[in-house]
């Protein structure tokens, strides 16, 4: 049995999978609960066409994909009580749960301090993630954007998301940047890495030579904020 890990592109995702050459007959691809992506296939095939075979399933893994994501509880996840640590720009905070008579959510002495009566801890916290995200997202998006006015360009408009594996994303149709709400997890800098590489995508749809010359004028240390 070999086991290798191979990926696939899929529009802009890269997908990456584990596959297993064994004594079989047929070639059998399975999106676990954890969206790993396993594949079997028989021990002589040819990689390169399994591989043709595995990105022609693209569209139904990334289905697969979508729907665990969408309806599976990860083990790991947050339980919502004190003691847990939350990432917010780049720091972490130490959660706080209070039971009170009114609902809230601060940032307070390193602390993320949810007072809780009507909504749940989970909910609050999810609501001032969301809060979050949007606000500082529309101001690093207004700050990025003053590069990119001496194109003619329309800022574009912002949505928040929840996306599964990447940080941003841009719809030219509707010239909509779309925003991974857990990228509020991350540094300013990081943000504003997100924001600059979508508004690159105004100029270019592609990740072409053109697209990362832009990049690089409008956001010098790009390659390492992704560090
Ligand atoms: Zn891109």
């Amino acid at each position: 049995m070999i086991a290798t890990t191979e990926k696939i592109e899929y529009g802009k995702e890269i997908i990456e999978f584990e596959l297993l050459q064994e004594d079989r007959k047929t070639l059998s691809i399975e999106v676990l609960p954890t969206t790993k992506i396993k594949v079997k296939a028989p021990e002589n095939k040819n990689k390169q066409d399994i591989i043709k075979k595995v990105q022609n399933k693209a569209k139904w893994i990334t289905k697969q994909k979508r729907y665990f994501v969408d309806n599976y509880k990860k083990p790991d996840e947050k339980k919502y009580v004190s003691g847990e640590c939350f990432r917010y720009l780049g720091k972490q905070y130490r959660l706080k749960v209070i039971k009170s008579n009114a609902d809230s959510v601060k940032l307070k002495n390193g602390y993320l301090a949810v007072e809780y009566c009507l909504k749940t801890p989970s909910k609050l916290i999810d609501k001032w993630y969301k809060d979050k995200a949007l606000s500082t997202y529309e101001k690093e998006l207004d700050k990025c954007f003053q590069q990119f006015t001496t194109y003619g360009l329309t800022k574009p408009n912002l949505k928040i998301r929840k996306l599964t594996k990447r940080w941003g994303s841009y719809n030219k149709n509707s010239n909509t940047i779309t925003m991974n709400i857990e990228t509020i997890k991350a540094n300013k800098d990081c943000i504003d890495y997100v924001i600059y590489h979508e508004l690159c995508h105004c100029m270019y749809f592609a990740h072409n030579k053109e697209f990362y010359t832009l990049l690089e004028s409008k956001c010098k240390d790009w390659s390492k904020r992704l560090e």
